[in-house]
Parts: C-alpha cells; structure tokens; sequence
C-alpha cells in the first residue's frame, strides 16, 4: 500500500521524465503532490449561453457540434481545426492550433463543454484553443479548478490528474497532525476534507473551510516550534536584580513616560529580576521614545552595580544618544562615556581604563564598543540600537564583553507583532505602540513629477523660515551595488545647486561613501549648516534633525512603505509643522493605493501591515527572510486572528503535554518542518 513517502511515479502517466519535471517543483513523492496547493483558482462553475458570452471573459459553454472539422495548414508545422458549435441561443466559432486529432475525436451532433476566452463581437462570437470536455464527463470545467504554478513539462492538466490521483491514493492514510481535541475545539475540518478542497473546491464555503484548517495546522506547527525553540535557547541563570526604586529617575524627565514606554520599562524590568537573561526586542515607531525605556534599562542595572552599553550603527547616532542622555544620567550618579571610531587613541584607552577599573557605569559608542581591546568589569546590560542595522554576531560579540550580560534589542522597524514573533523567534517582544501626547502628524502628499517647480518653491519658502529640507532621490538600496548610486545623488544635487538653488546651501550623502564622509554630512546637515540635504536612503535610520521640518522622495514608488514610513520619520522631530511629499508619476493602480495609505496615516504599525498585506512577508524583509518555514496556506498579513487562535490552542497543547509524548503525529510532523527549515528559525 501507498503511503506519503510514495515516489510520484507509482502514478500512471507519471514516468521518469515527468517525474524529473515535478521534482524542480519540489515534488518526488506522494505527500509532496498533495501538499502542493494550488496557487489560484479559476471558477468554472457557471456556465453561459452563447448569446451571453462576452468578449474578452473568460466562460463555460455549452454547445453542439454543428458542422464537420475543417482542417488547414497555415504554415509549416501550424495546424488550424476550425469547428462550428450551436445552442439555442446562438452560434460558437471554434479553433484550435496543432490539434488536429480532435478532428476526429469531435463528433457532429454531440454536445460538449467548452471553457476558454470569448472573443469576437455582438454578431459572431468565437474562442481560440478552449478546452473542450464531452459533457458528462467535466474534469476540467463546470466546477472550481484548482490553477497551480507550473514548470517546463508540466501542464495544468498534467498537475490536476496527477493530484487527484495522488489525492484518492493517499485518502486513507492521511495523518491527522492536529489533535481531534484541538480540531473539534476550533471547528475545524477533518484533514481528508482539507486536502480535498483545497485542490479540488465544491464550493466556495468548502474553499474557505480547508483554508482555515490548513493555515491553522501550520501556525499551530509553527507556534510550538517558536515554542520549542525558546525553550532550547539556552537558559542562562543571572543573579536576579534587584528591585529599584525608580522615583529619582522619573522625577528626572522632563515629561512623564507614556503608558507604552512604561510598561516596556517594566517588562525588561522584571526580564532583569527573573534569574534568567533577559533577550528582549523593544519595538516602536520613530519618535515613540525608545531612547527613554534604554535609559531606564540603563539606570535600573546601574542601581543594581552593572555596567551598560549601548551600541548604535552610526557613530552620529552614538552621539546623539550621548548628548541626550549623558546628562539626564549623570545627574542621577550614573557616570556616562562615548566612545566611537572617532574617539582619540588616547581617549580611548583612558575610557578603556575606566571601564575595566568599573569606574564607568554606561558607554555609548558604535562598533568601538566590541573591538578586542576594551574590557569591562561588570558589563551586565547590553543595549542595542536599530538592530536590523547590526546582524546577530555582533549582537553576540557585545554579550560577550560580559558574563551573560542582558540584551535589550530597540528597532524602529514597526513590525506587525505577528511577525516580529516569528523573526525574533529567540527573543522575547515588548511593543511601544503608542507615541508621547502632542506630536503634530507630518503632512503627506503624493504628487506627480510635475509639480517639482512648485515643491522647489515650497522649499524655498520653508528655508526662508529657517527650516531645512531632505530630498531623497535615489533609486537603489542602501546595500545594492547597482553603480549609479552616487551619480544619481551628486547629479541631482548638482542640479539643484546650480540651477535650482544657488542662493541656498545643497550637501549630499549615498551609501558609497565613508561612514566618516557621511557622518561629516550628516552632522553638518545637523548643526544647520545646509540648507537641503540630497540623499539615499542612508539618513532612513534615526538622525535627530528637528530644525527639517520636509521629506521630499522622488521615484516613491520604488520604496516600500515601510521604507517610506522610515523616511518620513525624519521630519517633524521638531515643533513645527513638517511636510512629507512623495513624487510619483506611476500611474499604476497599486502604487497608487499604496501612496494613498501614506496620506492617510502615520501610523507605522498600520503601514507595516498595510506592506506586509501589499507585498507580501517574502518582500518584507528583502530575499534573505524569504520563504518562513512551513507556511503555504497561511498569510500572516492577513490571517492574524487565526494566529493568535492557533497560539493559544498550542500554547495550551503544550501546557499539558510539553513533550508531546500522547501527540505522535504532531510531534513528528514538527520534527519535520524543523528539520527542514533549521535555517530558516535562526
Ligand atoms: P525613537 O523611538 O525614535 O528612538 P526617541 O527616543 O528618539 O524616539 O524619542 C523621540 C523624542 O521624543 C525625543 O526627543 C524624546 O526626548 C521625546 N520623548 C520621549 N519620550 C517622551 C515622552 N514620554 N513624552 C514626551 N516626549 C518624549
Ligand atoms: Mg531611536
């Protein structure tokens, strides 16, 4: 008897070539030919007179054959069958290309069913190659069909009798990796319907239904794989800290933390009183304050005799932290140093020094903070800033100045909590979804390319009140290594200097140059001494320049969202009224609903869900997140009640049997995606 490891040529019409074929789909066994869900659906059910066919659309018919198969050879090697069918309602003309045993094969006066395009007009309607299937006998039309992904050698048709055989082989023998419990208590199908219809729908309801089963199956597989995971993160025993009284601190802000930072501050809090490392992602938009939760992590472990780092990806930024929060700190005992790439040899050796003998209590610095020469005494608190900025290593090579030091990772990327729960599968999450009272929202508009005199001129006005202006204009990643980069940046800065503004101060920075270059710039740009800043998207991560109070993104349609949410986080950092305007002339529809969204909120996490929805998890993050593991069916832009739905129920599963021990089937086909996607996970 067959089962699910079965190679796919066991069925008929499936030799070696097509069984070659169907491995680059990523097929070589039966449970691999069931498990490959159809891409779209084509909906066949309906079918219509002649007389309603319309041209252009796709549709069903039926009709008889009226007259006898004509057959021309148009050039060589080009067959033309030209066939002539009839209803009540009116007349088919139809032909097909290199055909030429349905000559025979189509009898006059028999009735058959035909799917393809309408063309024609009013008067005569007619289709080019539909399918023709005797009527009775519909495999392929009056019904919903599944459409899949194909490969050289591989037809549709090919695809669906190979999945239904596939599918009445494996029927019997299906496992059923969800707990009949958790099925009945979640009202899903059984597994045997799901497959059915999710390849072969009798309905639209029956559609949906296997959807929900199967999506559910793979974030509840997912769920107890994150599960699984953390559990295997290594579980590092700390001394617990301490509880501080937090009262000096607070009374040191110049405002009162919102609830959002508050409760993160607490979350990293008792993370730190547990025992245990704490390996938290503190997540919010730009500008909702995560800055303050570092420093209350950062005073909270100095209370308790650790040292902190914090570590930025730009050495501008380092700064920036410094002068924000060296003083606050300071004020409260906590002794604070900088210490960057630009820090001055013998600086660095005193502050080096400093740290070893424990007589520096908080560094704030860039990569210099993880060079093999500083040493720490106690560092007990590792904070790092816009983390996608740095990868994992060096996350590790920070931890590892100290003895299992806590790890509080701050991003600005406003991922949507479903997904930050699965990228960050090793860390545990803390979102500030809520921005401190009184921000003026940056007005957004999205404009075509004709309307650059008039935002030159806006521009002007708004330098004239001693605002500043950004204008991004490249076309390109930051990481990409296209050429022209730094032509199209120094080009277009060039041109405005010269011919739009050459009253006014242009400076400019692409990813191509020095970090020191563009630090240069930046801090220039910062300290007012530019007047419009031309850019890639390098300045995308968290400069501080409240005086630019505009974001001009030309090409907005090449930017994601999430990007543009990004750079739009560079104004209105201030206290006057700032303006984002994005330049398109695509007319596409998408790309125009897309900008749309960018007028009409600033919410980031609304926005990342908006792209994620858009554009798909794959898109999200770039090639290197492609693919998460195990997840076809399922959609976590869309499906995010489902998931929680599916946590719960395995977050319950695993309450009650951690080990899965009476869950076999569960347990294996975990075992299996996990193993298969190892990578994926970390
Ligand atoms: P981000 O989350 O983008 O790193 P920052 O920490 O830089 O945000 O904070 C942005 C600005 O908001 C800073 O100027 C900061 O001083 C201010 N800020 C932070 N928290 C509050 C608050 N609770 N109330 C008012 N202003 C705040
Ligand atoms: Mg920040």
């Amino acid at each position: 008897m067959a089962d699910l490891h079965t190679g796919v040529q066991t069925i008929p019409g499936i030799g070696p070539q097509r069984a070659k074929a169907l491995e680059k789909l990523g097929i070589s066994t039966l449970g691999d030919l069931i498990a490959y869900f159809p891409r779209r659906y084509d909906d066949r059910r309906e079918k219509k007179t002649i007389r309603d066919l319309v041209p252009g659309e796709y549709a069903c018919v039926s009709a008889m054959i009226a007259s006898t198969p004509t057959v021309a050879h148009i050039r060589k090697g080009m067959d033309l069958v030209k066939i002539r069918a009839v209803d009540d309602t009116g007349v088919l003309d139809l032909t097909f290309f290199n055909q030429t045993w349905l000559k025979d094969h189509l009898q006059v006066g028999q009735t058959y069913v035909f799917y393809g395009k309408a063309e024609g007009n009013l008067l005569r309607r007619s289709m080019a190659s539909p399918v023709v299937e005797k009527e009775g006998q519909e495999e392929q039309t009056g019904r919903i069909v599944p459409v899949y992904p194909l490969t050289a050698g591989v037809s549709q048709l090919i695809l669906r009798r190979s999945v239904r055989q596939g599918l009445d082989q494996c029927a019997a023998i299906l496992p059923d990796v969800l707990p009949d419990e958790v099925r009945l208590a979640h009202n899903l199908c059984r597994i045997g319907y799901a497959y059915e219809n999710i390849h072969f729908p009798q309905s639209d309801e029956a559609l949906s239904l296997a959807r929900r089963r199967l999506a559910f199956e793979e974030l509840f597989l997912f769920t107890i794989g994150l599960k699984r995971l953390k559990a295997r993160r290594e579980v590092v025993r700390t001394t617990p800290c301490e509880a501080v009284d937090m009262t000096p601190f607070y009374d040191a802000l110049p405002f009162s933390l919102t609830a959002a930072q508050r409760r993160c501050g607490e979350e990293a809090m008792a993370d730190m009183r547990s025992g245990t490392a704490m390996n938290r992602l503190c997540q919010g938009d730009v500008g909702s304050g995560k800055t303050m939760v570092a420093a209350l992590c950062v005073y909270f472990a100095a209370k308790n005799g650790l040292q902190a780092a914090l570590m930025a990806p730009t050495e501008i930024l380092a700064q920036q932290h410094y002068a924000g929060l060296a003083p606050l700190l300071e004020n409260l005992g906590i002794r604070c140093a900088l210490l960057t790439g630009s820090t001055a040899a013998k600086t660095k050796k005193s502050i080096s020094a400093q740290l070893s003998a424990g007589e520096i209590d908080f560094v704030i610095g860039t990569h210099a903070l993880i060079t093999g020469s500083v040493e720490y005494r106690n560092l007990g608190l590792v904070v790092t800033d816009e983390q996608h900025r740095f990868g994992v290593a060096q996350r590790t090579a920070l931890a590892q100045k100290g003895r299992h030091p806590h790890i509080l990772v701050m991003s600005a990327t406003p991922i949507p909590r479903t997904l930050a729960l699965i990228l960050y599968g090793d860390l545990d999450v803390s979102i500030i979804d809520e921005l401190p009272p009184g921000r003026k929202p940056v007005d957004t508009f999205a404009v075509p390319g004709s309307y650059h005199q008039r935002i030159y001129q806006f521009i002007r006005k708004l330098v004239a009140e001693g605002r500043q202006a950004y204008i991004v204009c490249s076309m390109v990643e930051e990481n990409d290594e296209l050429p022209d980069e730094r032509k199209a940046v120094t080009e277009y800065a060039k041109h405005l200097q010269e011919g739009i503004f050459p009253d006014l101060k242009v400076s400019y920075v692409h990813g191509k140059m020095k970090s020191k270059e563009k630090d240069a710039v930046m801090t220039a740009f910062a300290r007012g001494e530019a007047d419009i800043l031309v850019s890639t998207t390098v300045i995308e991560v968290g400069v501080d320049v409240p005086n630019a109070a505009v974001m001009v993104v030309e090409n907005a349609e090449r930017f994601g969202l999430s990007q543009l949410h990004q750079l739009r986080g560079r104004v209105g950092r201030g206290q006057h009224q700032s303006y984002c305007i994005l330049i398109s002339d695509n007319q596409n529809e998408e790309t125009r609903a897309r900008l749309k969204v960018m007028t009409k909120t600033t919410d980031g996490f609304k926005i990342a869900e908006e792209d994620l929805r858009l554009r798909g998890p794959g898109d999200f993050f770039g090639q290197r997140q492609h693919g998460l593991p195990g997840l076809k069916v399922a959609d976590i832009g869309c499906d995010t009640a489902l998931l929680q739905e599916a946590k719960e129920a395995a977050e319950a599963l695993l309450e009650k049997d951690p080990e899965l021990k009476q869950y076999p089937a569960t347990a294996a086909r975990m075992e299996e995606l996990f193993r298969q996607n190892a990578d994926a996970m970390n």
